[in-house]
Order: structure tokens, then C-alpha cells, then sequence
């Protein structure tokens, strides 16, 4: 069985199925967690990155079934991170393939304001990596879900990329295949333009002490000083000697330090957590030099340079 055949069979028996057979030992829902995944797996061709996985649900039919394809330095789970996956509609009129994100995971942490956050993270995923070609959709995409907050919804407002194909007008094999690998490649450019990110800026020891969830955080916030624009208006109109200590890299390095110093969100780490988070350059950075930076984010003080430089600075 090829791919069109196999994605066909689930559009065309999954509502009947669901509404008239029980999931246990249900042959379509075994399909969906072996047969599926198998198939995806064999076009990848032998790798050990990915990982695919497929489901019809836990126990009871899921409204909105999905096989779902993990970049392992990212996620071995569809619950958190990014990934790339089939998402079949409600309705049985058509399905996706999208790259997405790990909603269960962002909904623990964000709680009701899960779907603006996935669309921040989206638009957001999409500007690191461009992508236009005809037929990929940007942003939410309409799975037909009927169920408020569920993980449908919440499917539709992590979309990153999608194409959408028609129940009963599906491109050819060939095409299908060739989608795959385009989004394969989109996923993997984004997932090397995440940790190209995140190593150049993090030290280890950055995060000794820190909780998942508050590491998870804190690269959250480097990520957001890490915006060359912001950071750039934010130094324009800073200047360039440190706001806590005064240092002035160009008074010690000559040329060479001159225009140098680094931008420091102050959006208290413990409100990134689905907050609405200023981006003003002027009222929501601040300028440190890198001494200051690294120290003031192990204190309780990120978001209060004055209280910082009184409490720990010795000028
Ligand atoms: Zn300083
Ligand atoms: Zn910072």
C-alpha cells in the first residue's frame, strides 16, 4: 500500500468506523498506529532521527486522528516541541499535513491562553524559516472541530506550514511523496535554526540549578533578546555602557568594543508563562554588559536593574 492509498483508506473509514465500532481491537485504529507509521518511516528512508508515530486515540476514538513525524533532537513525544504530521479533519473531508507543535505540553503550561500562545509560537517558527510555495498554507488551518480547548482546536492554532488535501481529490502518490520531503526539509531547517540559537548563547552553567520549566524560560528569553531588530533599537536608544555597573567596552577594548553591549529583556521570567510580553525597545530592554547580564539573571531581580545594581553591585 502506498501513501495515497493508506491516507485515502482513513479518510474514507475513519467517521464509520469511530461512530459505529469500539476502539478496542479495532483493526483501522491498529492501521493508524502501525501500518501507517510504517509506510511514512519506509519514505524517510533509513534514518535514526525521525521517529513516527500514529493514533486514533487512548482508549476511545480521538475526534481528529494523526501520524506524526519527531525529529528525536527535538521531541520523542507529539506532546511537546515541533513536528511534522497528518492530521485528519472531524468531518472526514479532507486532511493536513502540517508542521505543528506539541500542544499538550504549551496547554499545562499557558493554560486558557494556550491557542494565542501556539499562534505567537507559529508565526514566530515561520519567520526563522521563510517558506513560500504554492499550496503551503502559513498559520491556523480548520480541522472541523467541534470541541472547544480540545486537542483539535489547539491542533488548528499550532499549525506552522500545512497543505491541505480534499477527501476524494487527493494528488497523485508521486505528489504526496514529494510533499513530505519539502516539509521534511522545512522541519529540519527550523530545528537546526533552533539549537544553532540556543548553544551560541547559552552556557551550561547558565542553567545549573534551574528547573526544566525554568531553563525551558530562560532560552524562551534569550530567544526574545536574540531578535536582532528589538536588540538593535534597544542598544540605538541605550546606548552602550552598562546600565548596572557602568562598564564601557569601548573605554576598555579600544575599537574593538566600541557599539558593544547586550540586550536584556526585562519581562520578569516567571510572567513569560502565556503573559502578554512588551516588546517596546525602550521600556521593556535594558543594556548590561555581559558580566552584568549573566549575574542578573541568577538573582530574583531580571526584571529591576536598579534593585539589582543596589542589592549585588559593588561600583
Ligand atoms: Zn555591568
Ligand atoms: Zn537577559
Amino acid at each position: 500500500m502506498n501513501l495515497k492509498q493508506a491516507l485515502e483508506k482513513i479518510l474514507s473509514e475513519y467517521l464509520i468506523e469511530k461512530e459505529s465500532n469500539s476502539f478496542s481491537g479495532n483493526t483501522l485504529a491498529e492501521f493508524l498506529r502501525s501500518e501507517l507509521p510504517k509506510i511514512i518511516s519506509n519514505l524517510l528512508g533509513v534514518s535514526d532521527r525521525y521517529l513516527v508515530k500514529g493514533s486514533a486515540g487512548k482508549g476511545v476514538w480521538t475526534n481528529v486522528p494523526w501520524a506524526a513525524v519527531l525529529d528525536k533532537t527535538v521531541t520523542d513525544t507529539p506532546q511537546k516541541g515541533f513536528y511534522l504530521a497528518y492530521l485528519f479533519c472531524e468531518d472526514g473531508s479532507g486532511l493536513y499535513i502540517s508542521l505543528n507543535q506539541g500542544v499538550t505540553d504549551l496547554k499545562q503550561q499557558y493554560g486558557s491562553s494556550v491557542r494565542n500562545a501556539l499562534k505567537v509560537k507559529s508565526s514566530d517558527y515561520a519567520a526563522q524559516v521563510p517558506h513560500n510555495s504554492p499550496g503551503v498554507l502559513t498559520g491556523p488551518i480548520n480541522l472541523k472541530t467541534s470541541q472547544r480547548m480540545g486537542l483539535g482546536e489547539l491542533y488548528e492554532n499550532g499549525a506552522i506550514y500545512s497543505r491541505h488535501y480534499q477527501t476524494g481529490a487527493l494528488p497523485a502518490n508521486s505528489e504526496l511523496e514529494a510533499h513530505l520531503s519539502e516539509f521534511i526539509d522545512l522541519y529540519l531547517r527550523i530545528v537546526i535554526n533552533q539549537s544553532s540559537q540556543q548553544s551560541s548563547t547559552i552556557a551550561e552553567d547558565d542553567e545549573d540549578g534551574l528547573s526544566v520549566e525554568d531553563g525551558t524560560r530562560l532560552r524562551e528569553h534569550k530567544r526574545i533578546e536574540r531578535n536582532q531588530k528589538l536588540a538593535k533599537k534597544a542598544k540605538e536608544l541605550q546606548g552602550y555602557i552598562c546600565k548596572s555597573c557602568g562598564f564601557d567596552f569601548e573605554k576598555k577594548y579600544g575599537a574593538l568594543g566600541k557599539g558593544f553591549i547586550e540586550a536584556h529583556h526585562l519581562t520578569p521570567v516567571s510572567t513569560l508563562k502565556g503573559k502578554k510580553i512588551g516588546l517596546d525597545p525602550k521600556k521593556d530592554f535594558t543594556v548590561l554588559c555581559s558580566n552584568c547580564h549573566r549575574m542578573i539573571h541568577k538573582t530574583e531581580f531580571v526584571d529591576r536593574v536598579e534593585e539589582f545594581k543596589a542589592a549585588y553591585v559593588v561600583v
